[in-house]
């Protein structure tokens, strides 16, 4: 039920010249560019790919887009063959961001640019520019709407009436996507404070990222850590306030291991508050439907019209225009990125946020495909 592609997004995609096979120059012939992206589990990266893919097609480039179905050797082999086919410019999004430094050599060595797309790829030095969302931002974002959803704020940022003590839970994204840790900390800025002060208690007394991380985002393996954290830590009559989740799959896990657990079916009935990432479908509906509280709508236009762009200047000659210099070290060297802006989700502006800009029609909210 995907129609993210046909929206072009601004940016790159509406340089509409009459000559489609310019970027070829006076030859005819055009640009190769390799796209990986990680996974097909999660729609966003396939929205993210077929995004990338229309919007560099518009300038007439050919793509060749691959997933790795969340697999490093997939991935690695994929990236490979783009080399082998002759690609001229890579577009990466890392399934794990370290694994991929012998490619990038490959890459370096044939004189192709590439560029990281919204995971940063470690520990190489050819990373030649990084795209993404402020990623610590996501993180204090998914952290406010947790204090939101317990009433601890409002959503104007004004303190709220609820005082506490709640009782949360953490959970943290894959630790070999370098996003993890900046969304993790970008939460435990506002969050720590809170449990500091005893407004807020992690019952079980997991904090740390690497006890709270969840390899390669699997739903299944935050389903059966709730279920464990609900079994050993709150079977003797206390109840779980509120989840810190990072991303939408993670938040579904989490939501079925706590409805199993016999938790009321929507927050009005006092149902956990349940945050999220990334705006897929099936939680938007659970938003809708007062199951889920919150997530974080990363528009993957914007990002990969982002993308295009830099691609577009690196194979004109010229440097991408960055607007962070600082951030994104990546083990070998600061990464010069672009970093676009996100959004917290709830129920009452899923209309301005989704719908009015073409991302999810009404009917897609509606049945949650
Ligand atoms: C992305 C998130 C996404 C997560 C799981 C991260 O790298 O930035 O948007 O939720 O991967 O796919």
């Amino acid at each position: 039920a995907l129609t993210l592609a046909a929206c072009g997004g601004g940016g790159a995609g509406d340089t509409d010249t009459s000559d489609s096979a310019a970027p070829g120059g006076d030859t005819g012939e055009s640009y190769r560019i390799g796209v990986a992206m990680p996974t097909q589990t999660s729609e966003r990266w396939i929205a993210d790919g077929d995004a990338v893919q229309s919007q560099l097609e518009e300038l007439g480039y050919e793509v060749d887009l691959q997933f790795g179905n969340d697999d490093i050797n997939t991935q690695s082999q994929q990236i490979d063959q783009m080399i082998t086919n002759g690609a001229d410019l890579l577009i990466i999004a890392a399934i794990d961001g370290t694994a991929l430094a012998s490619q990038l050599q490959t890459a370096a060595d044939n004189g192709i640019q590439v560029i990281s797309y919204d995971r940063l790829i470690r520990d190489s030095a050819n990373v030649d520019f990084y795209v993404t969302f402020d990623n610590y931002t996501v993180g204090v974002q998914q952290a406010t709407s947790l204090l939101v959803g317990l009433g601890l704020l409002n959503e104007d940022g004004s303190e709220g009436d609820a005082t506490g003590p709640f009782n949360i839970e953490l959970f943290a994204g894959s630790p070999d996507d370098n996003n993890a840790g900046f969304f993790f900390n970008g939460a435990m800025s506002v969050l720590q404070p809170l449990i500091d002060d005893g407004t807020l208690v992690v019952t079980s007394g997991q904090t740390d990222f690497d006890t709270v991380a969840i390899l390669r985002w699997q739903q299944e393996t935050a389903q059966k850590r709730m279920e464990d954290l609900l079994t050993s830590t709150y079977s003797s009559g206390e109840e779980v306030d509120g989840v810190l989740s990072p991303y939408d799959g993670l938040s579904r896990g989490i939501i079925t291991a706590l409805s199993n657990a016999g938790y009321p079916d929507t927050i009005s009935d006092g149902f956990p508050i349940v945050t999220g990432q990334d705006a897929e479908i099936a939680s938007v509906k659970l938003i809708a439907d007062d199951v889920q509280f919150s997530t974080i709508f990363k528009d993957t236009r914007k990002l990969a019209a982002q993308a295009v762009t830099a691609a577009d200047a690196f194979l004109a000659g010229e440097e991408p225009e960055a607007n962070d210099t600082e951030t994104y070290e990546n083990g070998v060297k600061v990464v010069p990125s672009y970093l676009l802006e996100s959004d917290i989700v709830y129920a009452g502006n899923i209309q301005s946020l989704l719908v009015d800009s073409g991302y999810w029609t009404e009917a897609e909210v509606a049945s949650g495909v």
